[in-house]
């Protein structure tokens, strides 16, 4: 269930379904999505599915994960991101595959503990964790090269456009029941938005769970 043949396939299915950046597929075949699951979901975690991971958040689809670090890479490398929403850490190892250094906030603490651990195990050390409410972004180590949220506001945090370098792009779901995934460059100018995919989102909720 968990093996390299599983995983190729689910590669080489995102690639029919248009995803086109390689590196990005080939961080998908090697990292193990079975580990950032509980025992009882493992058997699923090379379905192109989203996968529920407690407290009632979910664990992305990989279609999507893909598709958000391909809009987040797209116009070249980014040096030092911000990931909102930790959950099981999957979409952080990542980024933290393909990038400098990743800043990942989430506000419930036994996930970003979970998450953690898992990351240590995979040996990806270049990820810095904060327990914080992600609407506020992470104000002490911006400005960043991209932020990405994998929770979805009904409008953009005006935070985290202040944390984007010139250059730099936000790649964020909008929305409740009907959601999109925007991608918002700024320039020394100010900021040009592009409306993509739609996509359904946990919410992005206010506050911190202990
Ligand atoms: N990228 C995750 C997806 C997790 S679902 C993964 O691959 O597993 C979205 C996550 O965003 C949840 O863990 C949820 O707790 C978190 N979240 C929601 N609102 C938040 C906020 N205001 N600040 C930080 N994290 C938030």
């Amino acid at each position: 269930m968990t093996s390299q043949r599983t995983r190729e396939r689910l590669v080489a299915r995102l690639a029919e379904q248009g995803i086109r950046n390689q590196a990005v597929l080939d961080v998908l075949r090697s990292t193990p999505r079975h580990l950032f699951l509980d025992e009882a979901m493992a058997h699923r975690a090379y379905e192109d599915i989203a996968l529920p991971i407690g407290f009632q958040q979910t664990l992305s689809q990989p279609w999507v994960v893909a598709r958000m670090t391909e809009l987040l890479l797209e116009l070249g490398p980014r040096n030092r991101v911000l990931e909102i929403g930790t959950g099981s850490g999957y979409q952080t190892a990542v980024l933290a595959q393909l990038v400098d250094e990743v800043f990942t906030v989430e506000r419930i603490r036994p996930l970003q503990e979970r998450a953690r651990q898992r990351l240590r195990q995979l040996k990806l050390r270049n990820v810095r964790y904060r327990h914080a409410d992600g609407h506020f972004g992470w104000a002490e180590e911006g400005p960043y090269d991209g932020i990405l949220s994998t929770a979805a506001p009904e409008t953009i945090p005006e935070e985290l456009l202040q944390q984007l370098a010139p250059g730099g792009c936000l790649v964020i779901p909008v929305g409740g029941s009907a959601q999109h995934l925007q991608v918002v460059t700024r320039s020394h100018e100010g900021f040009d938005t592009r409306i993509v995919d739609a996509v359904r989102f946990v919410p992005l909720r206010p506050g911190t769970v202990k």
